[in-house]
């Protein structure tokens, strides 16, 4: 059983060496437990969070299986939820095998290819439909400005602003990632942050101000969006993967409430799991869109358990376009 150890926290910037790869033990599950052969690895800004301390789960502990998303098939199961064969959804950290206990698991349907349970239907499909539809509320007509634009969550947000008759302005990393935004994923401009000179270029894209901002980043793009929205604007706080990799920066909000204040902005944060009741229509209508070539889904699949870590480094450092994933 090959797997993932965290050896130890980073204090800086996550490295390899953070890493080890070892051949493991066979979990044997307990009652109440299933056994399960993971498929695919989920690489997620927030598995980089986590190492920080706890938040909406517990942090991760160095020298244990470095925790992550995965879709998993059953092997066996002690309990009567799941049977061998069962596609599952649930935290199997970064191995080929791993015992969990099924309440802790998603029952997923089986379908081709199966890494669209980990991209538009999985939980970055969930967490882009809901910030934006249900914590930005996006009007016709109005500008909706999305950072990490062509990560897998940002990708979908922008096509969903797209169908719902907006103007939409992606934020990303390169010269090369903001062509194919609006290229190939309709997005009306995009701004390329690493490029300096955010707050202008911000400025030009989206002339009439911003009505729905989809923050997946905060730190300096926040800054520069936030004197930018107009009034009764709506910010979505997602993440703040800018603030993640690294020790936290000293910079507080200062102005940003009064900011809040004048233009009767609501900055409301939220977790894709608080909205698994209304799962269902979700996924109806992601399915529809994706059926009618609405939106497209994106992908980035790694082949290889060892290349776990390298694929989070890489994560954070841009590489991804869409969904990455480790098929194990
Ligand atoms: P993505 O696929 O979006 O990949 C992360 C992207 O972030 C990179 O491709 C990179 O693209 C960009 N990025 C990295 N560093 C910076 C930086 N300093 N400033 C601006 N952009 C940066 O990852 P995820 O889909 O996993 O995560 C996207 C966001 O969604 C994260 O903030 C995450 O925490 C959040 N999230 C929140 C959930 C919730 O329930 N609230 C659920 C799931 C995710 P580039 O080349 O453009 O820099």
């Amino acid at each position: 059983n090959h797997q993932v150890l965290l050896v130890e926290k980073p204090a800086g910037k996550l490295g390899p060496e953070h890493f080890k790869l070892i051949d493991g033990p066979m979990p044997a599950p307990k009652d109440g437990e299933a056994l399960l052969r993971v498929r695919y690895i989920s690489l997620d800004a927030a598995n980089r969070a986590w190492m920080h301390g706890a938040t909406y789960r517990s942090a991760v502990e160095a020298n244990s299986v470095m925790a992550g998303g995965g879709i998993a098939e059953v092997v066996s199961s002690h309990s009567d939820a799941l049977k061998p064969g069962d596609i599952v959804f649930g935290d199997t950290g970064w191995q080929n095998y791993a015992a969990v206990p099924v309440k802790h698991l998603t029952k997923m349907p089986r379908m081709e290819p199966l890494t669209h349970l980990l991209s538009i239907y999985g939980i970055a499909g969930l967490t882009a439909y809901f910030g934006l539809l249900d914590v930005g509320k996006p009007k016709q007509g109005e500008t909706v400005v999305v950072s990490a634009a062509a990560g897998s969550v940002g990708s979908i947000v922008g096509q969903i602003a797209k169908l719902k008759g907006c103007r939409v302005v992606g934020i990303a990393g390169g010269a090369d990632k903001c062509q194919w935004l609006t290229s190939e994923l309709g997005f009306d401009a995009a701004v390329d942050y690493k490029d300096g000179a955010v707050f202008k270029a911000l400025k030009a894209a989206a002339p009439d101000g911003i009505d729905v901002y989809f923050d997946n980043v905060g730190g300096d793009i926040l800054e520069a969006v936030l004197p930018q929205m107009n009034l009764n604007g709506r910010i979505a706080c997602c993440g703040a993967i800018s603030q993640y990799d690294g020790a936290p920066s000293a910079t507080g909000p200062r102005g940003v409430p009064g900011l809040i204040v004048v233009k009767r902005l609501t900055m409301q944060g939220f977790i894709v799991m608080d909205y698994m009741k209304q799962r269902d229509q979700a996924l109806s209508d992601l399915q529809s869109w994706v059926s009618s070539g609405k939106i497209k889904v994106l992908e980035d699949v790694i082949n290889g358990i060892e290349n776990t870590p390298q694929a989070l480094i890489g994560l954070l450092a841009g590489e991804n376009r869409g969904k990455r994933m480790v098929k194990v």
